[in-house]
């Protein structure tokens, strides 16, 4: 059971993500209690999970939910589950030595993180709720408690299949992969080997997570394999940060100090990732056909990636820009230390013919110029529906740490008002308004990286 949370407030409740799983619009004094650990929705009996896992590289078989407890699910009137997972519950046969909080700060970076890539069309879990607490709970420094509702189709991870090949408990980890496969993966059913269909399943979503991640410039900072869900959506946020400049080596965690997480590692710690859940399934069907399905991963991510920047880009589906010239672009905004969004948007707004204009901006003009007499051969012939896919797929705004630190500063004064426009803001990136406009900004300086704790 939760332990309760000493008076509790509400900070913020995702009024889009309500209507879509048909709850009440409007937060109100009873979920205000499931949040604080005093009660429960109806039927629900919350467990905490036993997973293990890799982190940074090392196996680990101790882990499980140590601060957060599995309620249970939501069947909404459409006949959608939405699996609903109390986090800063409290301590858990799993909590070794943490207090099982979550603290406000990071609950505020998990709540517009996760809405952040959902408003990009990225796989995420997302949060429901955020309450916060008088509670102290002690960090780096003193802080408060709150605890965050997320909401994700499956909590099941990489680390739960890995945890019951490791104790080699063949029955129930085929009853695991049964159940993945009944209520995630139906289609993989009716396969000659369900088992190879279903990793195929998980790396196609898994490389279609990850090729958003590198096309919108996230890092997500902790990508231990207890942190990889089995749906392939991004879960579990924590120092994670958006680019600023686009440094492709950018490393936000701040005991990561080999850069194991860095941007640029992202596709190949997946690949590393699908390998070990990989070797959990082995016991169950032929490990060579598991191995074959696993070296299809970098492939299939380039695909992804590739369609997701030709879209940034203005290319069309049909005659797509060759993946070459979309290196390059990032290469050249790498190369002289640009801002990783801001360019995009700004091809976005204007007119094709005006695009070589802006070789001015570069240091290497003739190299911008170069790049850009290549791409006006290969973008969208029609204007009008270049620029109405490039509005579409360009954020103006995105989860900048300086702009996530701002919001959370004002509210641990207790002024939330600067998280409710940034959340708004950020569930529709692709709209510029004048009352977000401190949101659509970049940094004001090449400000140094923020070190992010978990
Ligand atoms: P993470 O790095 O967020 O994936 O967390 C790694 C493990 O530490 C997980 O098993 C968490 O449940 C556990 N954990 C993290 N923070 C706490 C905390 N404050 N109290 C108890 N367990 C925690
Ligand atoms: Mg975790
Ligand atoms: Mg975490």
């Amino acid at each position: 059971m939760p332990t309760p949370l000493a008076e509790p407030y509400w900070v913020c409740w995702n009024q889009s993500l309500a209507e879509r799983m048909q709850l009440p619009l409007v937060a109100n004094a009873d979920i205000l209690g499931v949040m604080a650990g005093t009660a429960l929705f109806q039927g629900h009996e919350p467990i905490a999970q036993k997973y293990a896992g890799h982190q940074f590289g090392g196996w680990n078989p101790g882990l499980g939910d140590g601060r957060g407890l599995l309620l249970g699910e939501w069947l909404d009137p459409s006949g959608v589950y939405w699996e609903m997972h109390l986090k800063g519950a409290g301590k858990t046969p799993y909590s070794r030595f943490g207090d099982g909080r979550a603290v406000l700060r990071s609950s505020i970076r998990e709540f517009l993180g996760s809405e952040a890539l959902h408003g990009l069309g990225a796989p995420t879990t997302r949060a429901l709720a955020l309450a916060g607490s008088t509670e102290a709970v002690y960090r780096e420094t003193l802080e408060t408690g709150a605890t965050l509702m997320r909401v994700a189709s499956s909590h099941i991870r990489f680390g739960h299949f890995e945890w019951l090949a490791h104790r080699q408990d063949i029955d129930q980890l085929k009853a695991l992969t049964a159940f993945t496969i009944k209520h995630h993966f139906p289609q993989c059913q009716d396969n000659a080997d369900p088992i190879v269909s279903l990793l195929r399943a998980v790396i196609e979503q898994t490389a279609q997570m990850i090729a958003y991640w590198m096309a919108y410039g996230f890092v997500h900072g902790v990508m231990n394999t207890d942190n990889m869900s089995i749906v392939g959506e991004t879960f579990d946020y924590g120092p994670y940060a958006f680019l600023d400049q686009t440094r492709p080596n950018a490393v936000y965690n701040h005991t990561d100090a080999e850069g194991r997480y860095a941007f640029n590692q992202q596709p190949s710690v997946a690949f590393w990732n699908l390998q070990r859940l990989a070797q959990a399934l082995a016991p169950l069907t032929d490990s060579q056909l598991l191995a074959a399905a696993v070296s299809d991963f970098d492939q299939c991510h380039r695909k992804h990636y590739y369609e997701l920047l030709n879209q940034r880009l203005g290319g069309s589906s049909e005659r797509p820009i060759e993946p070459e010239l979309l290196d390059e672009w990032l290469a050249l905004l790498a190369a002289e230390g640009k801002d990783f969004h801001t360019p995009f948007r700004r091809l976005a707004n204007l007119p094709l013919t005006e695009w070589p204009g802006l070789k001015d901006d570069f240091i290497d003009a003739p190299r911008f110029a170069a790049w850009c007499a290549r791409i006006l051969t290969q973008t969208e012939a029609d204007e009008t529906e270049r620029q109405r896919q490039m509005l579409a797929s360009n954020p103006v705004t995105v989860a900048r740490s300086h702009h996530l630190q701002a919001v959370i500063d004002a509210a641990q004064t207790g002024n939330f008002g600067p998280l409710e426009s940034f959340f708004a803001a950020l569930q529709d990136p692709f709209t510029e308004r004048a009352e977000w406009a401190r949101w659509h900004q970049p940094p004001a300086a090449a400000a140094p990286a923020p070190i992010l704790s978990c």
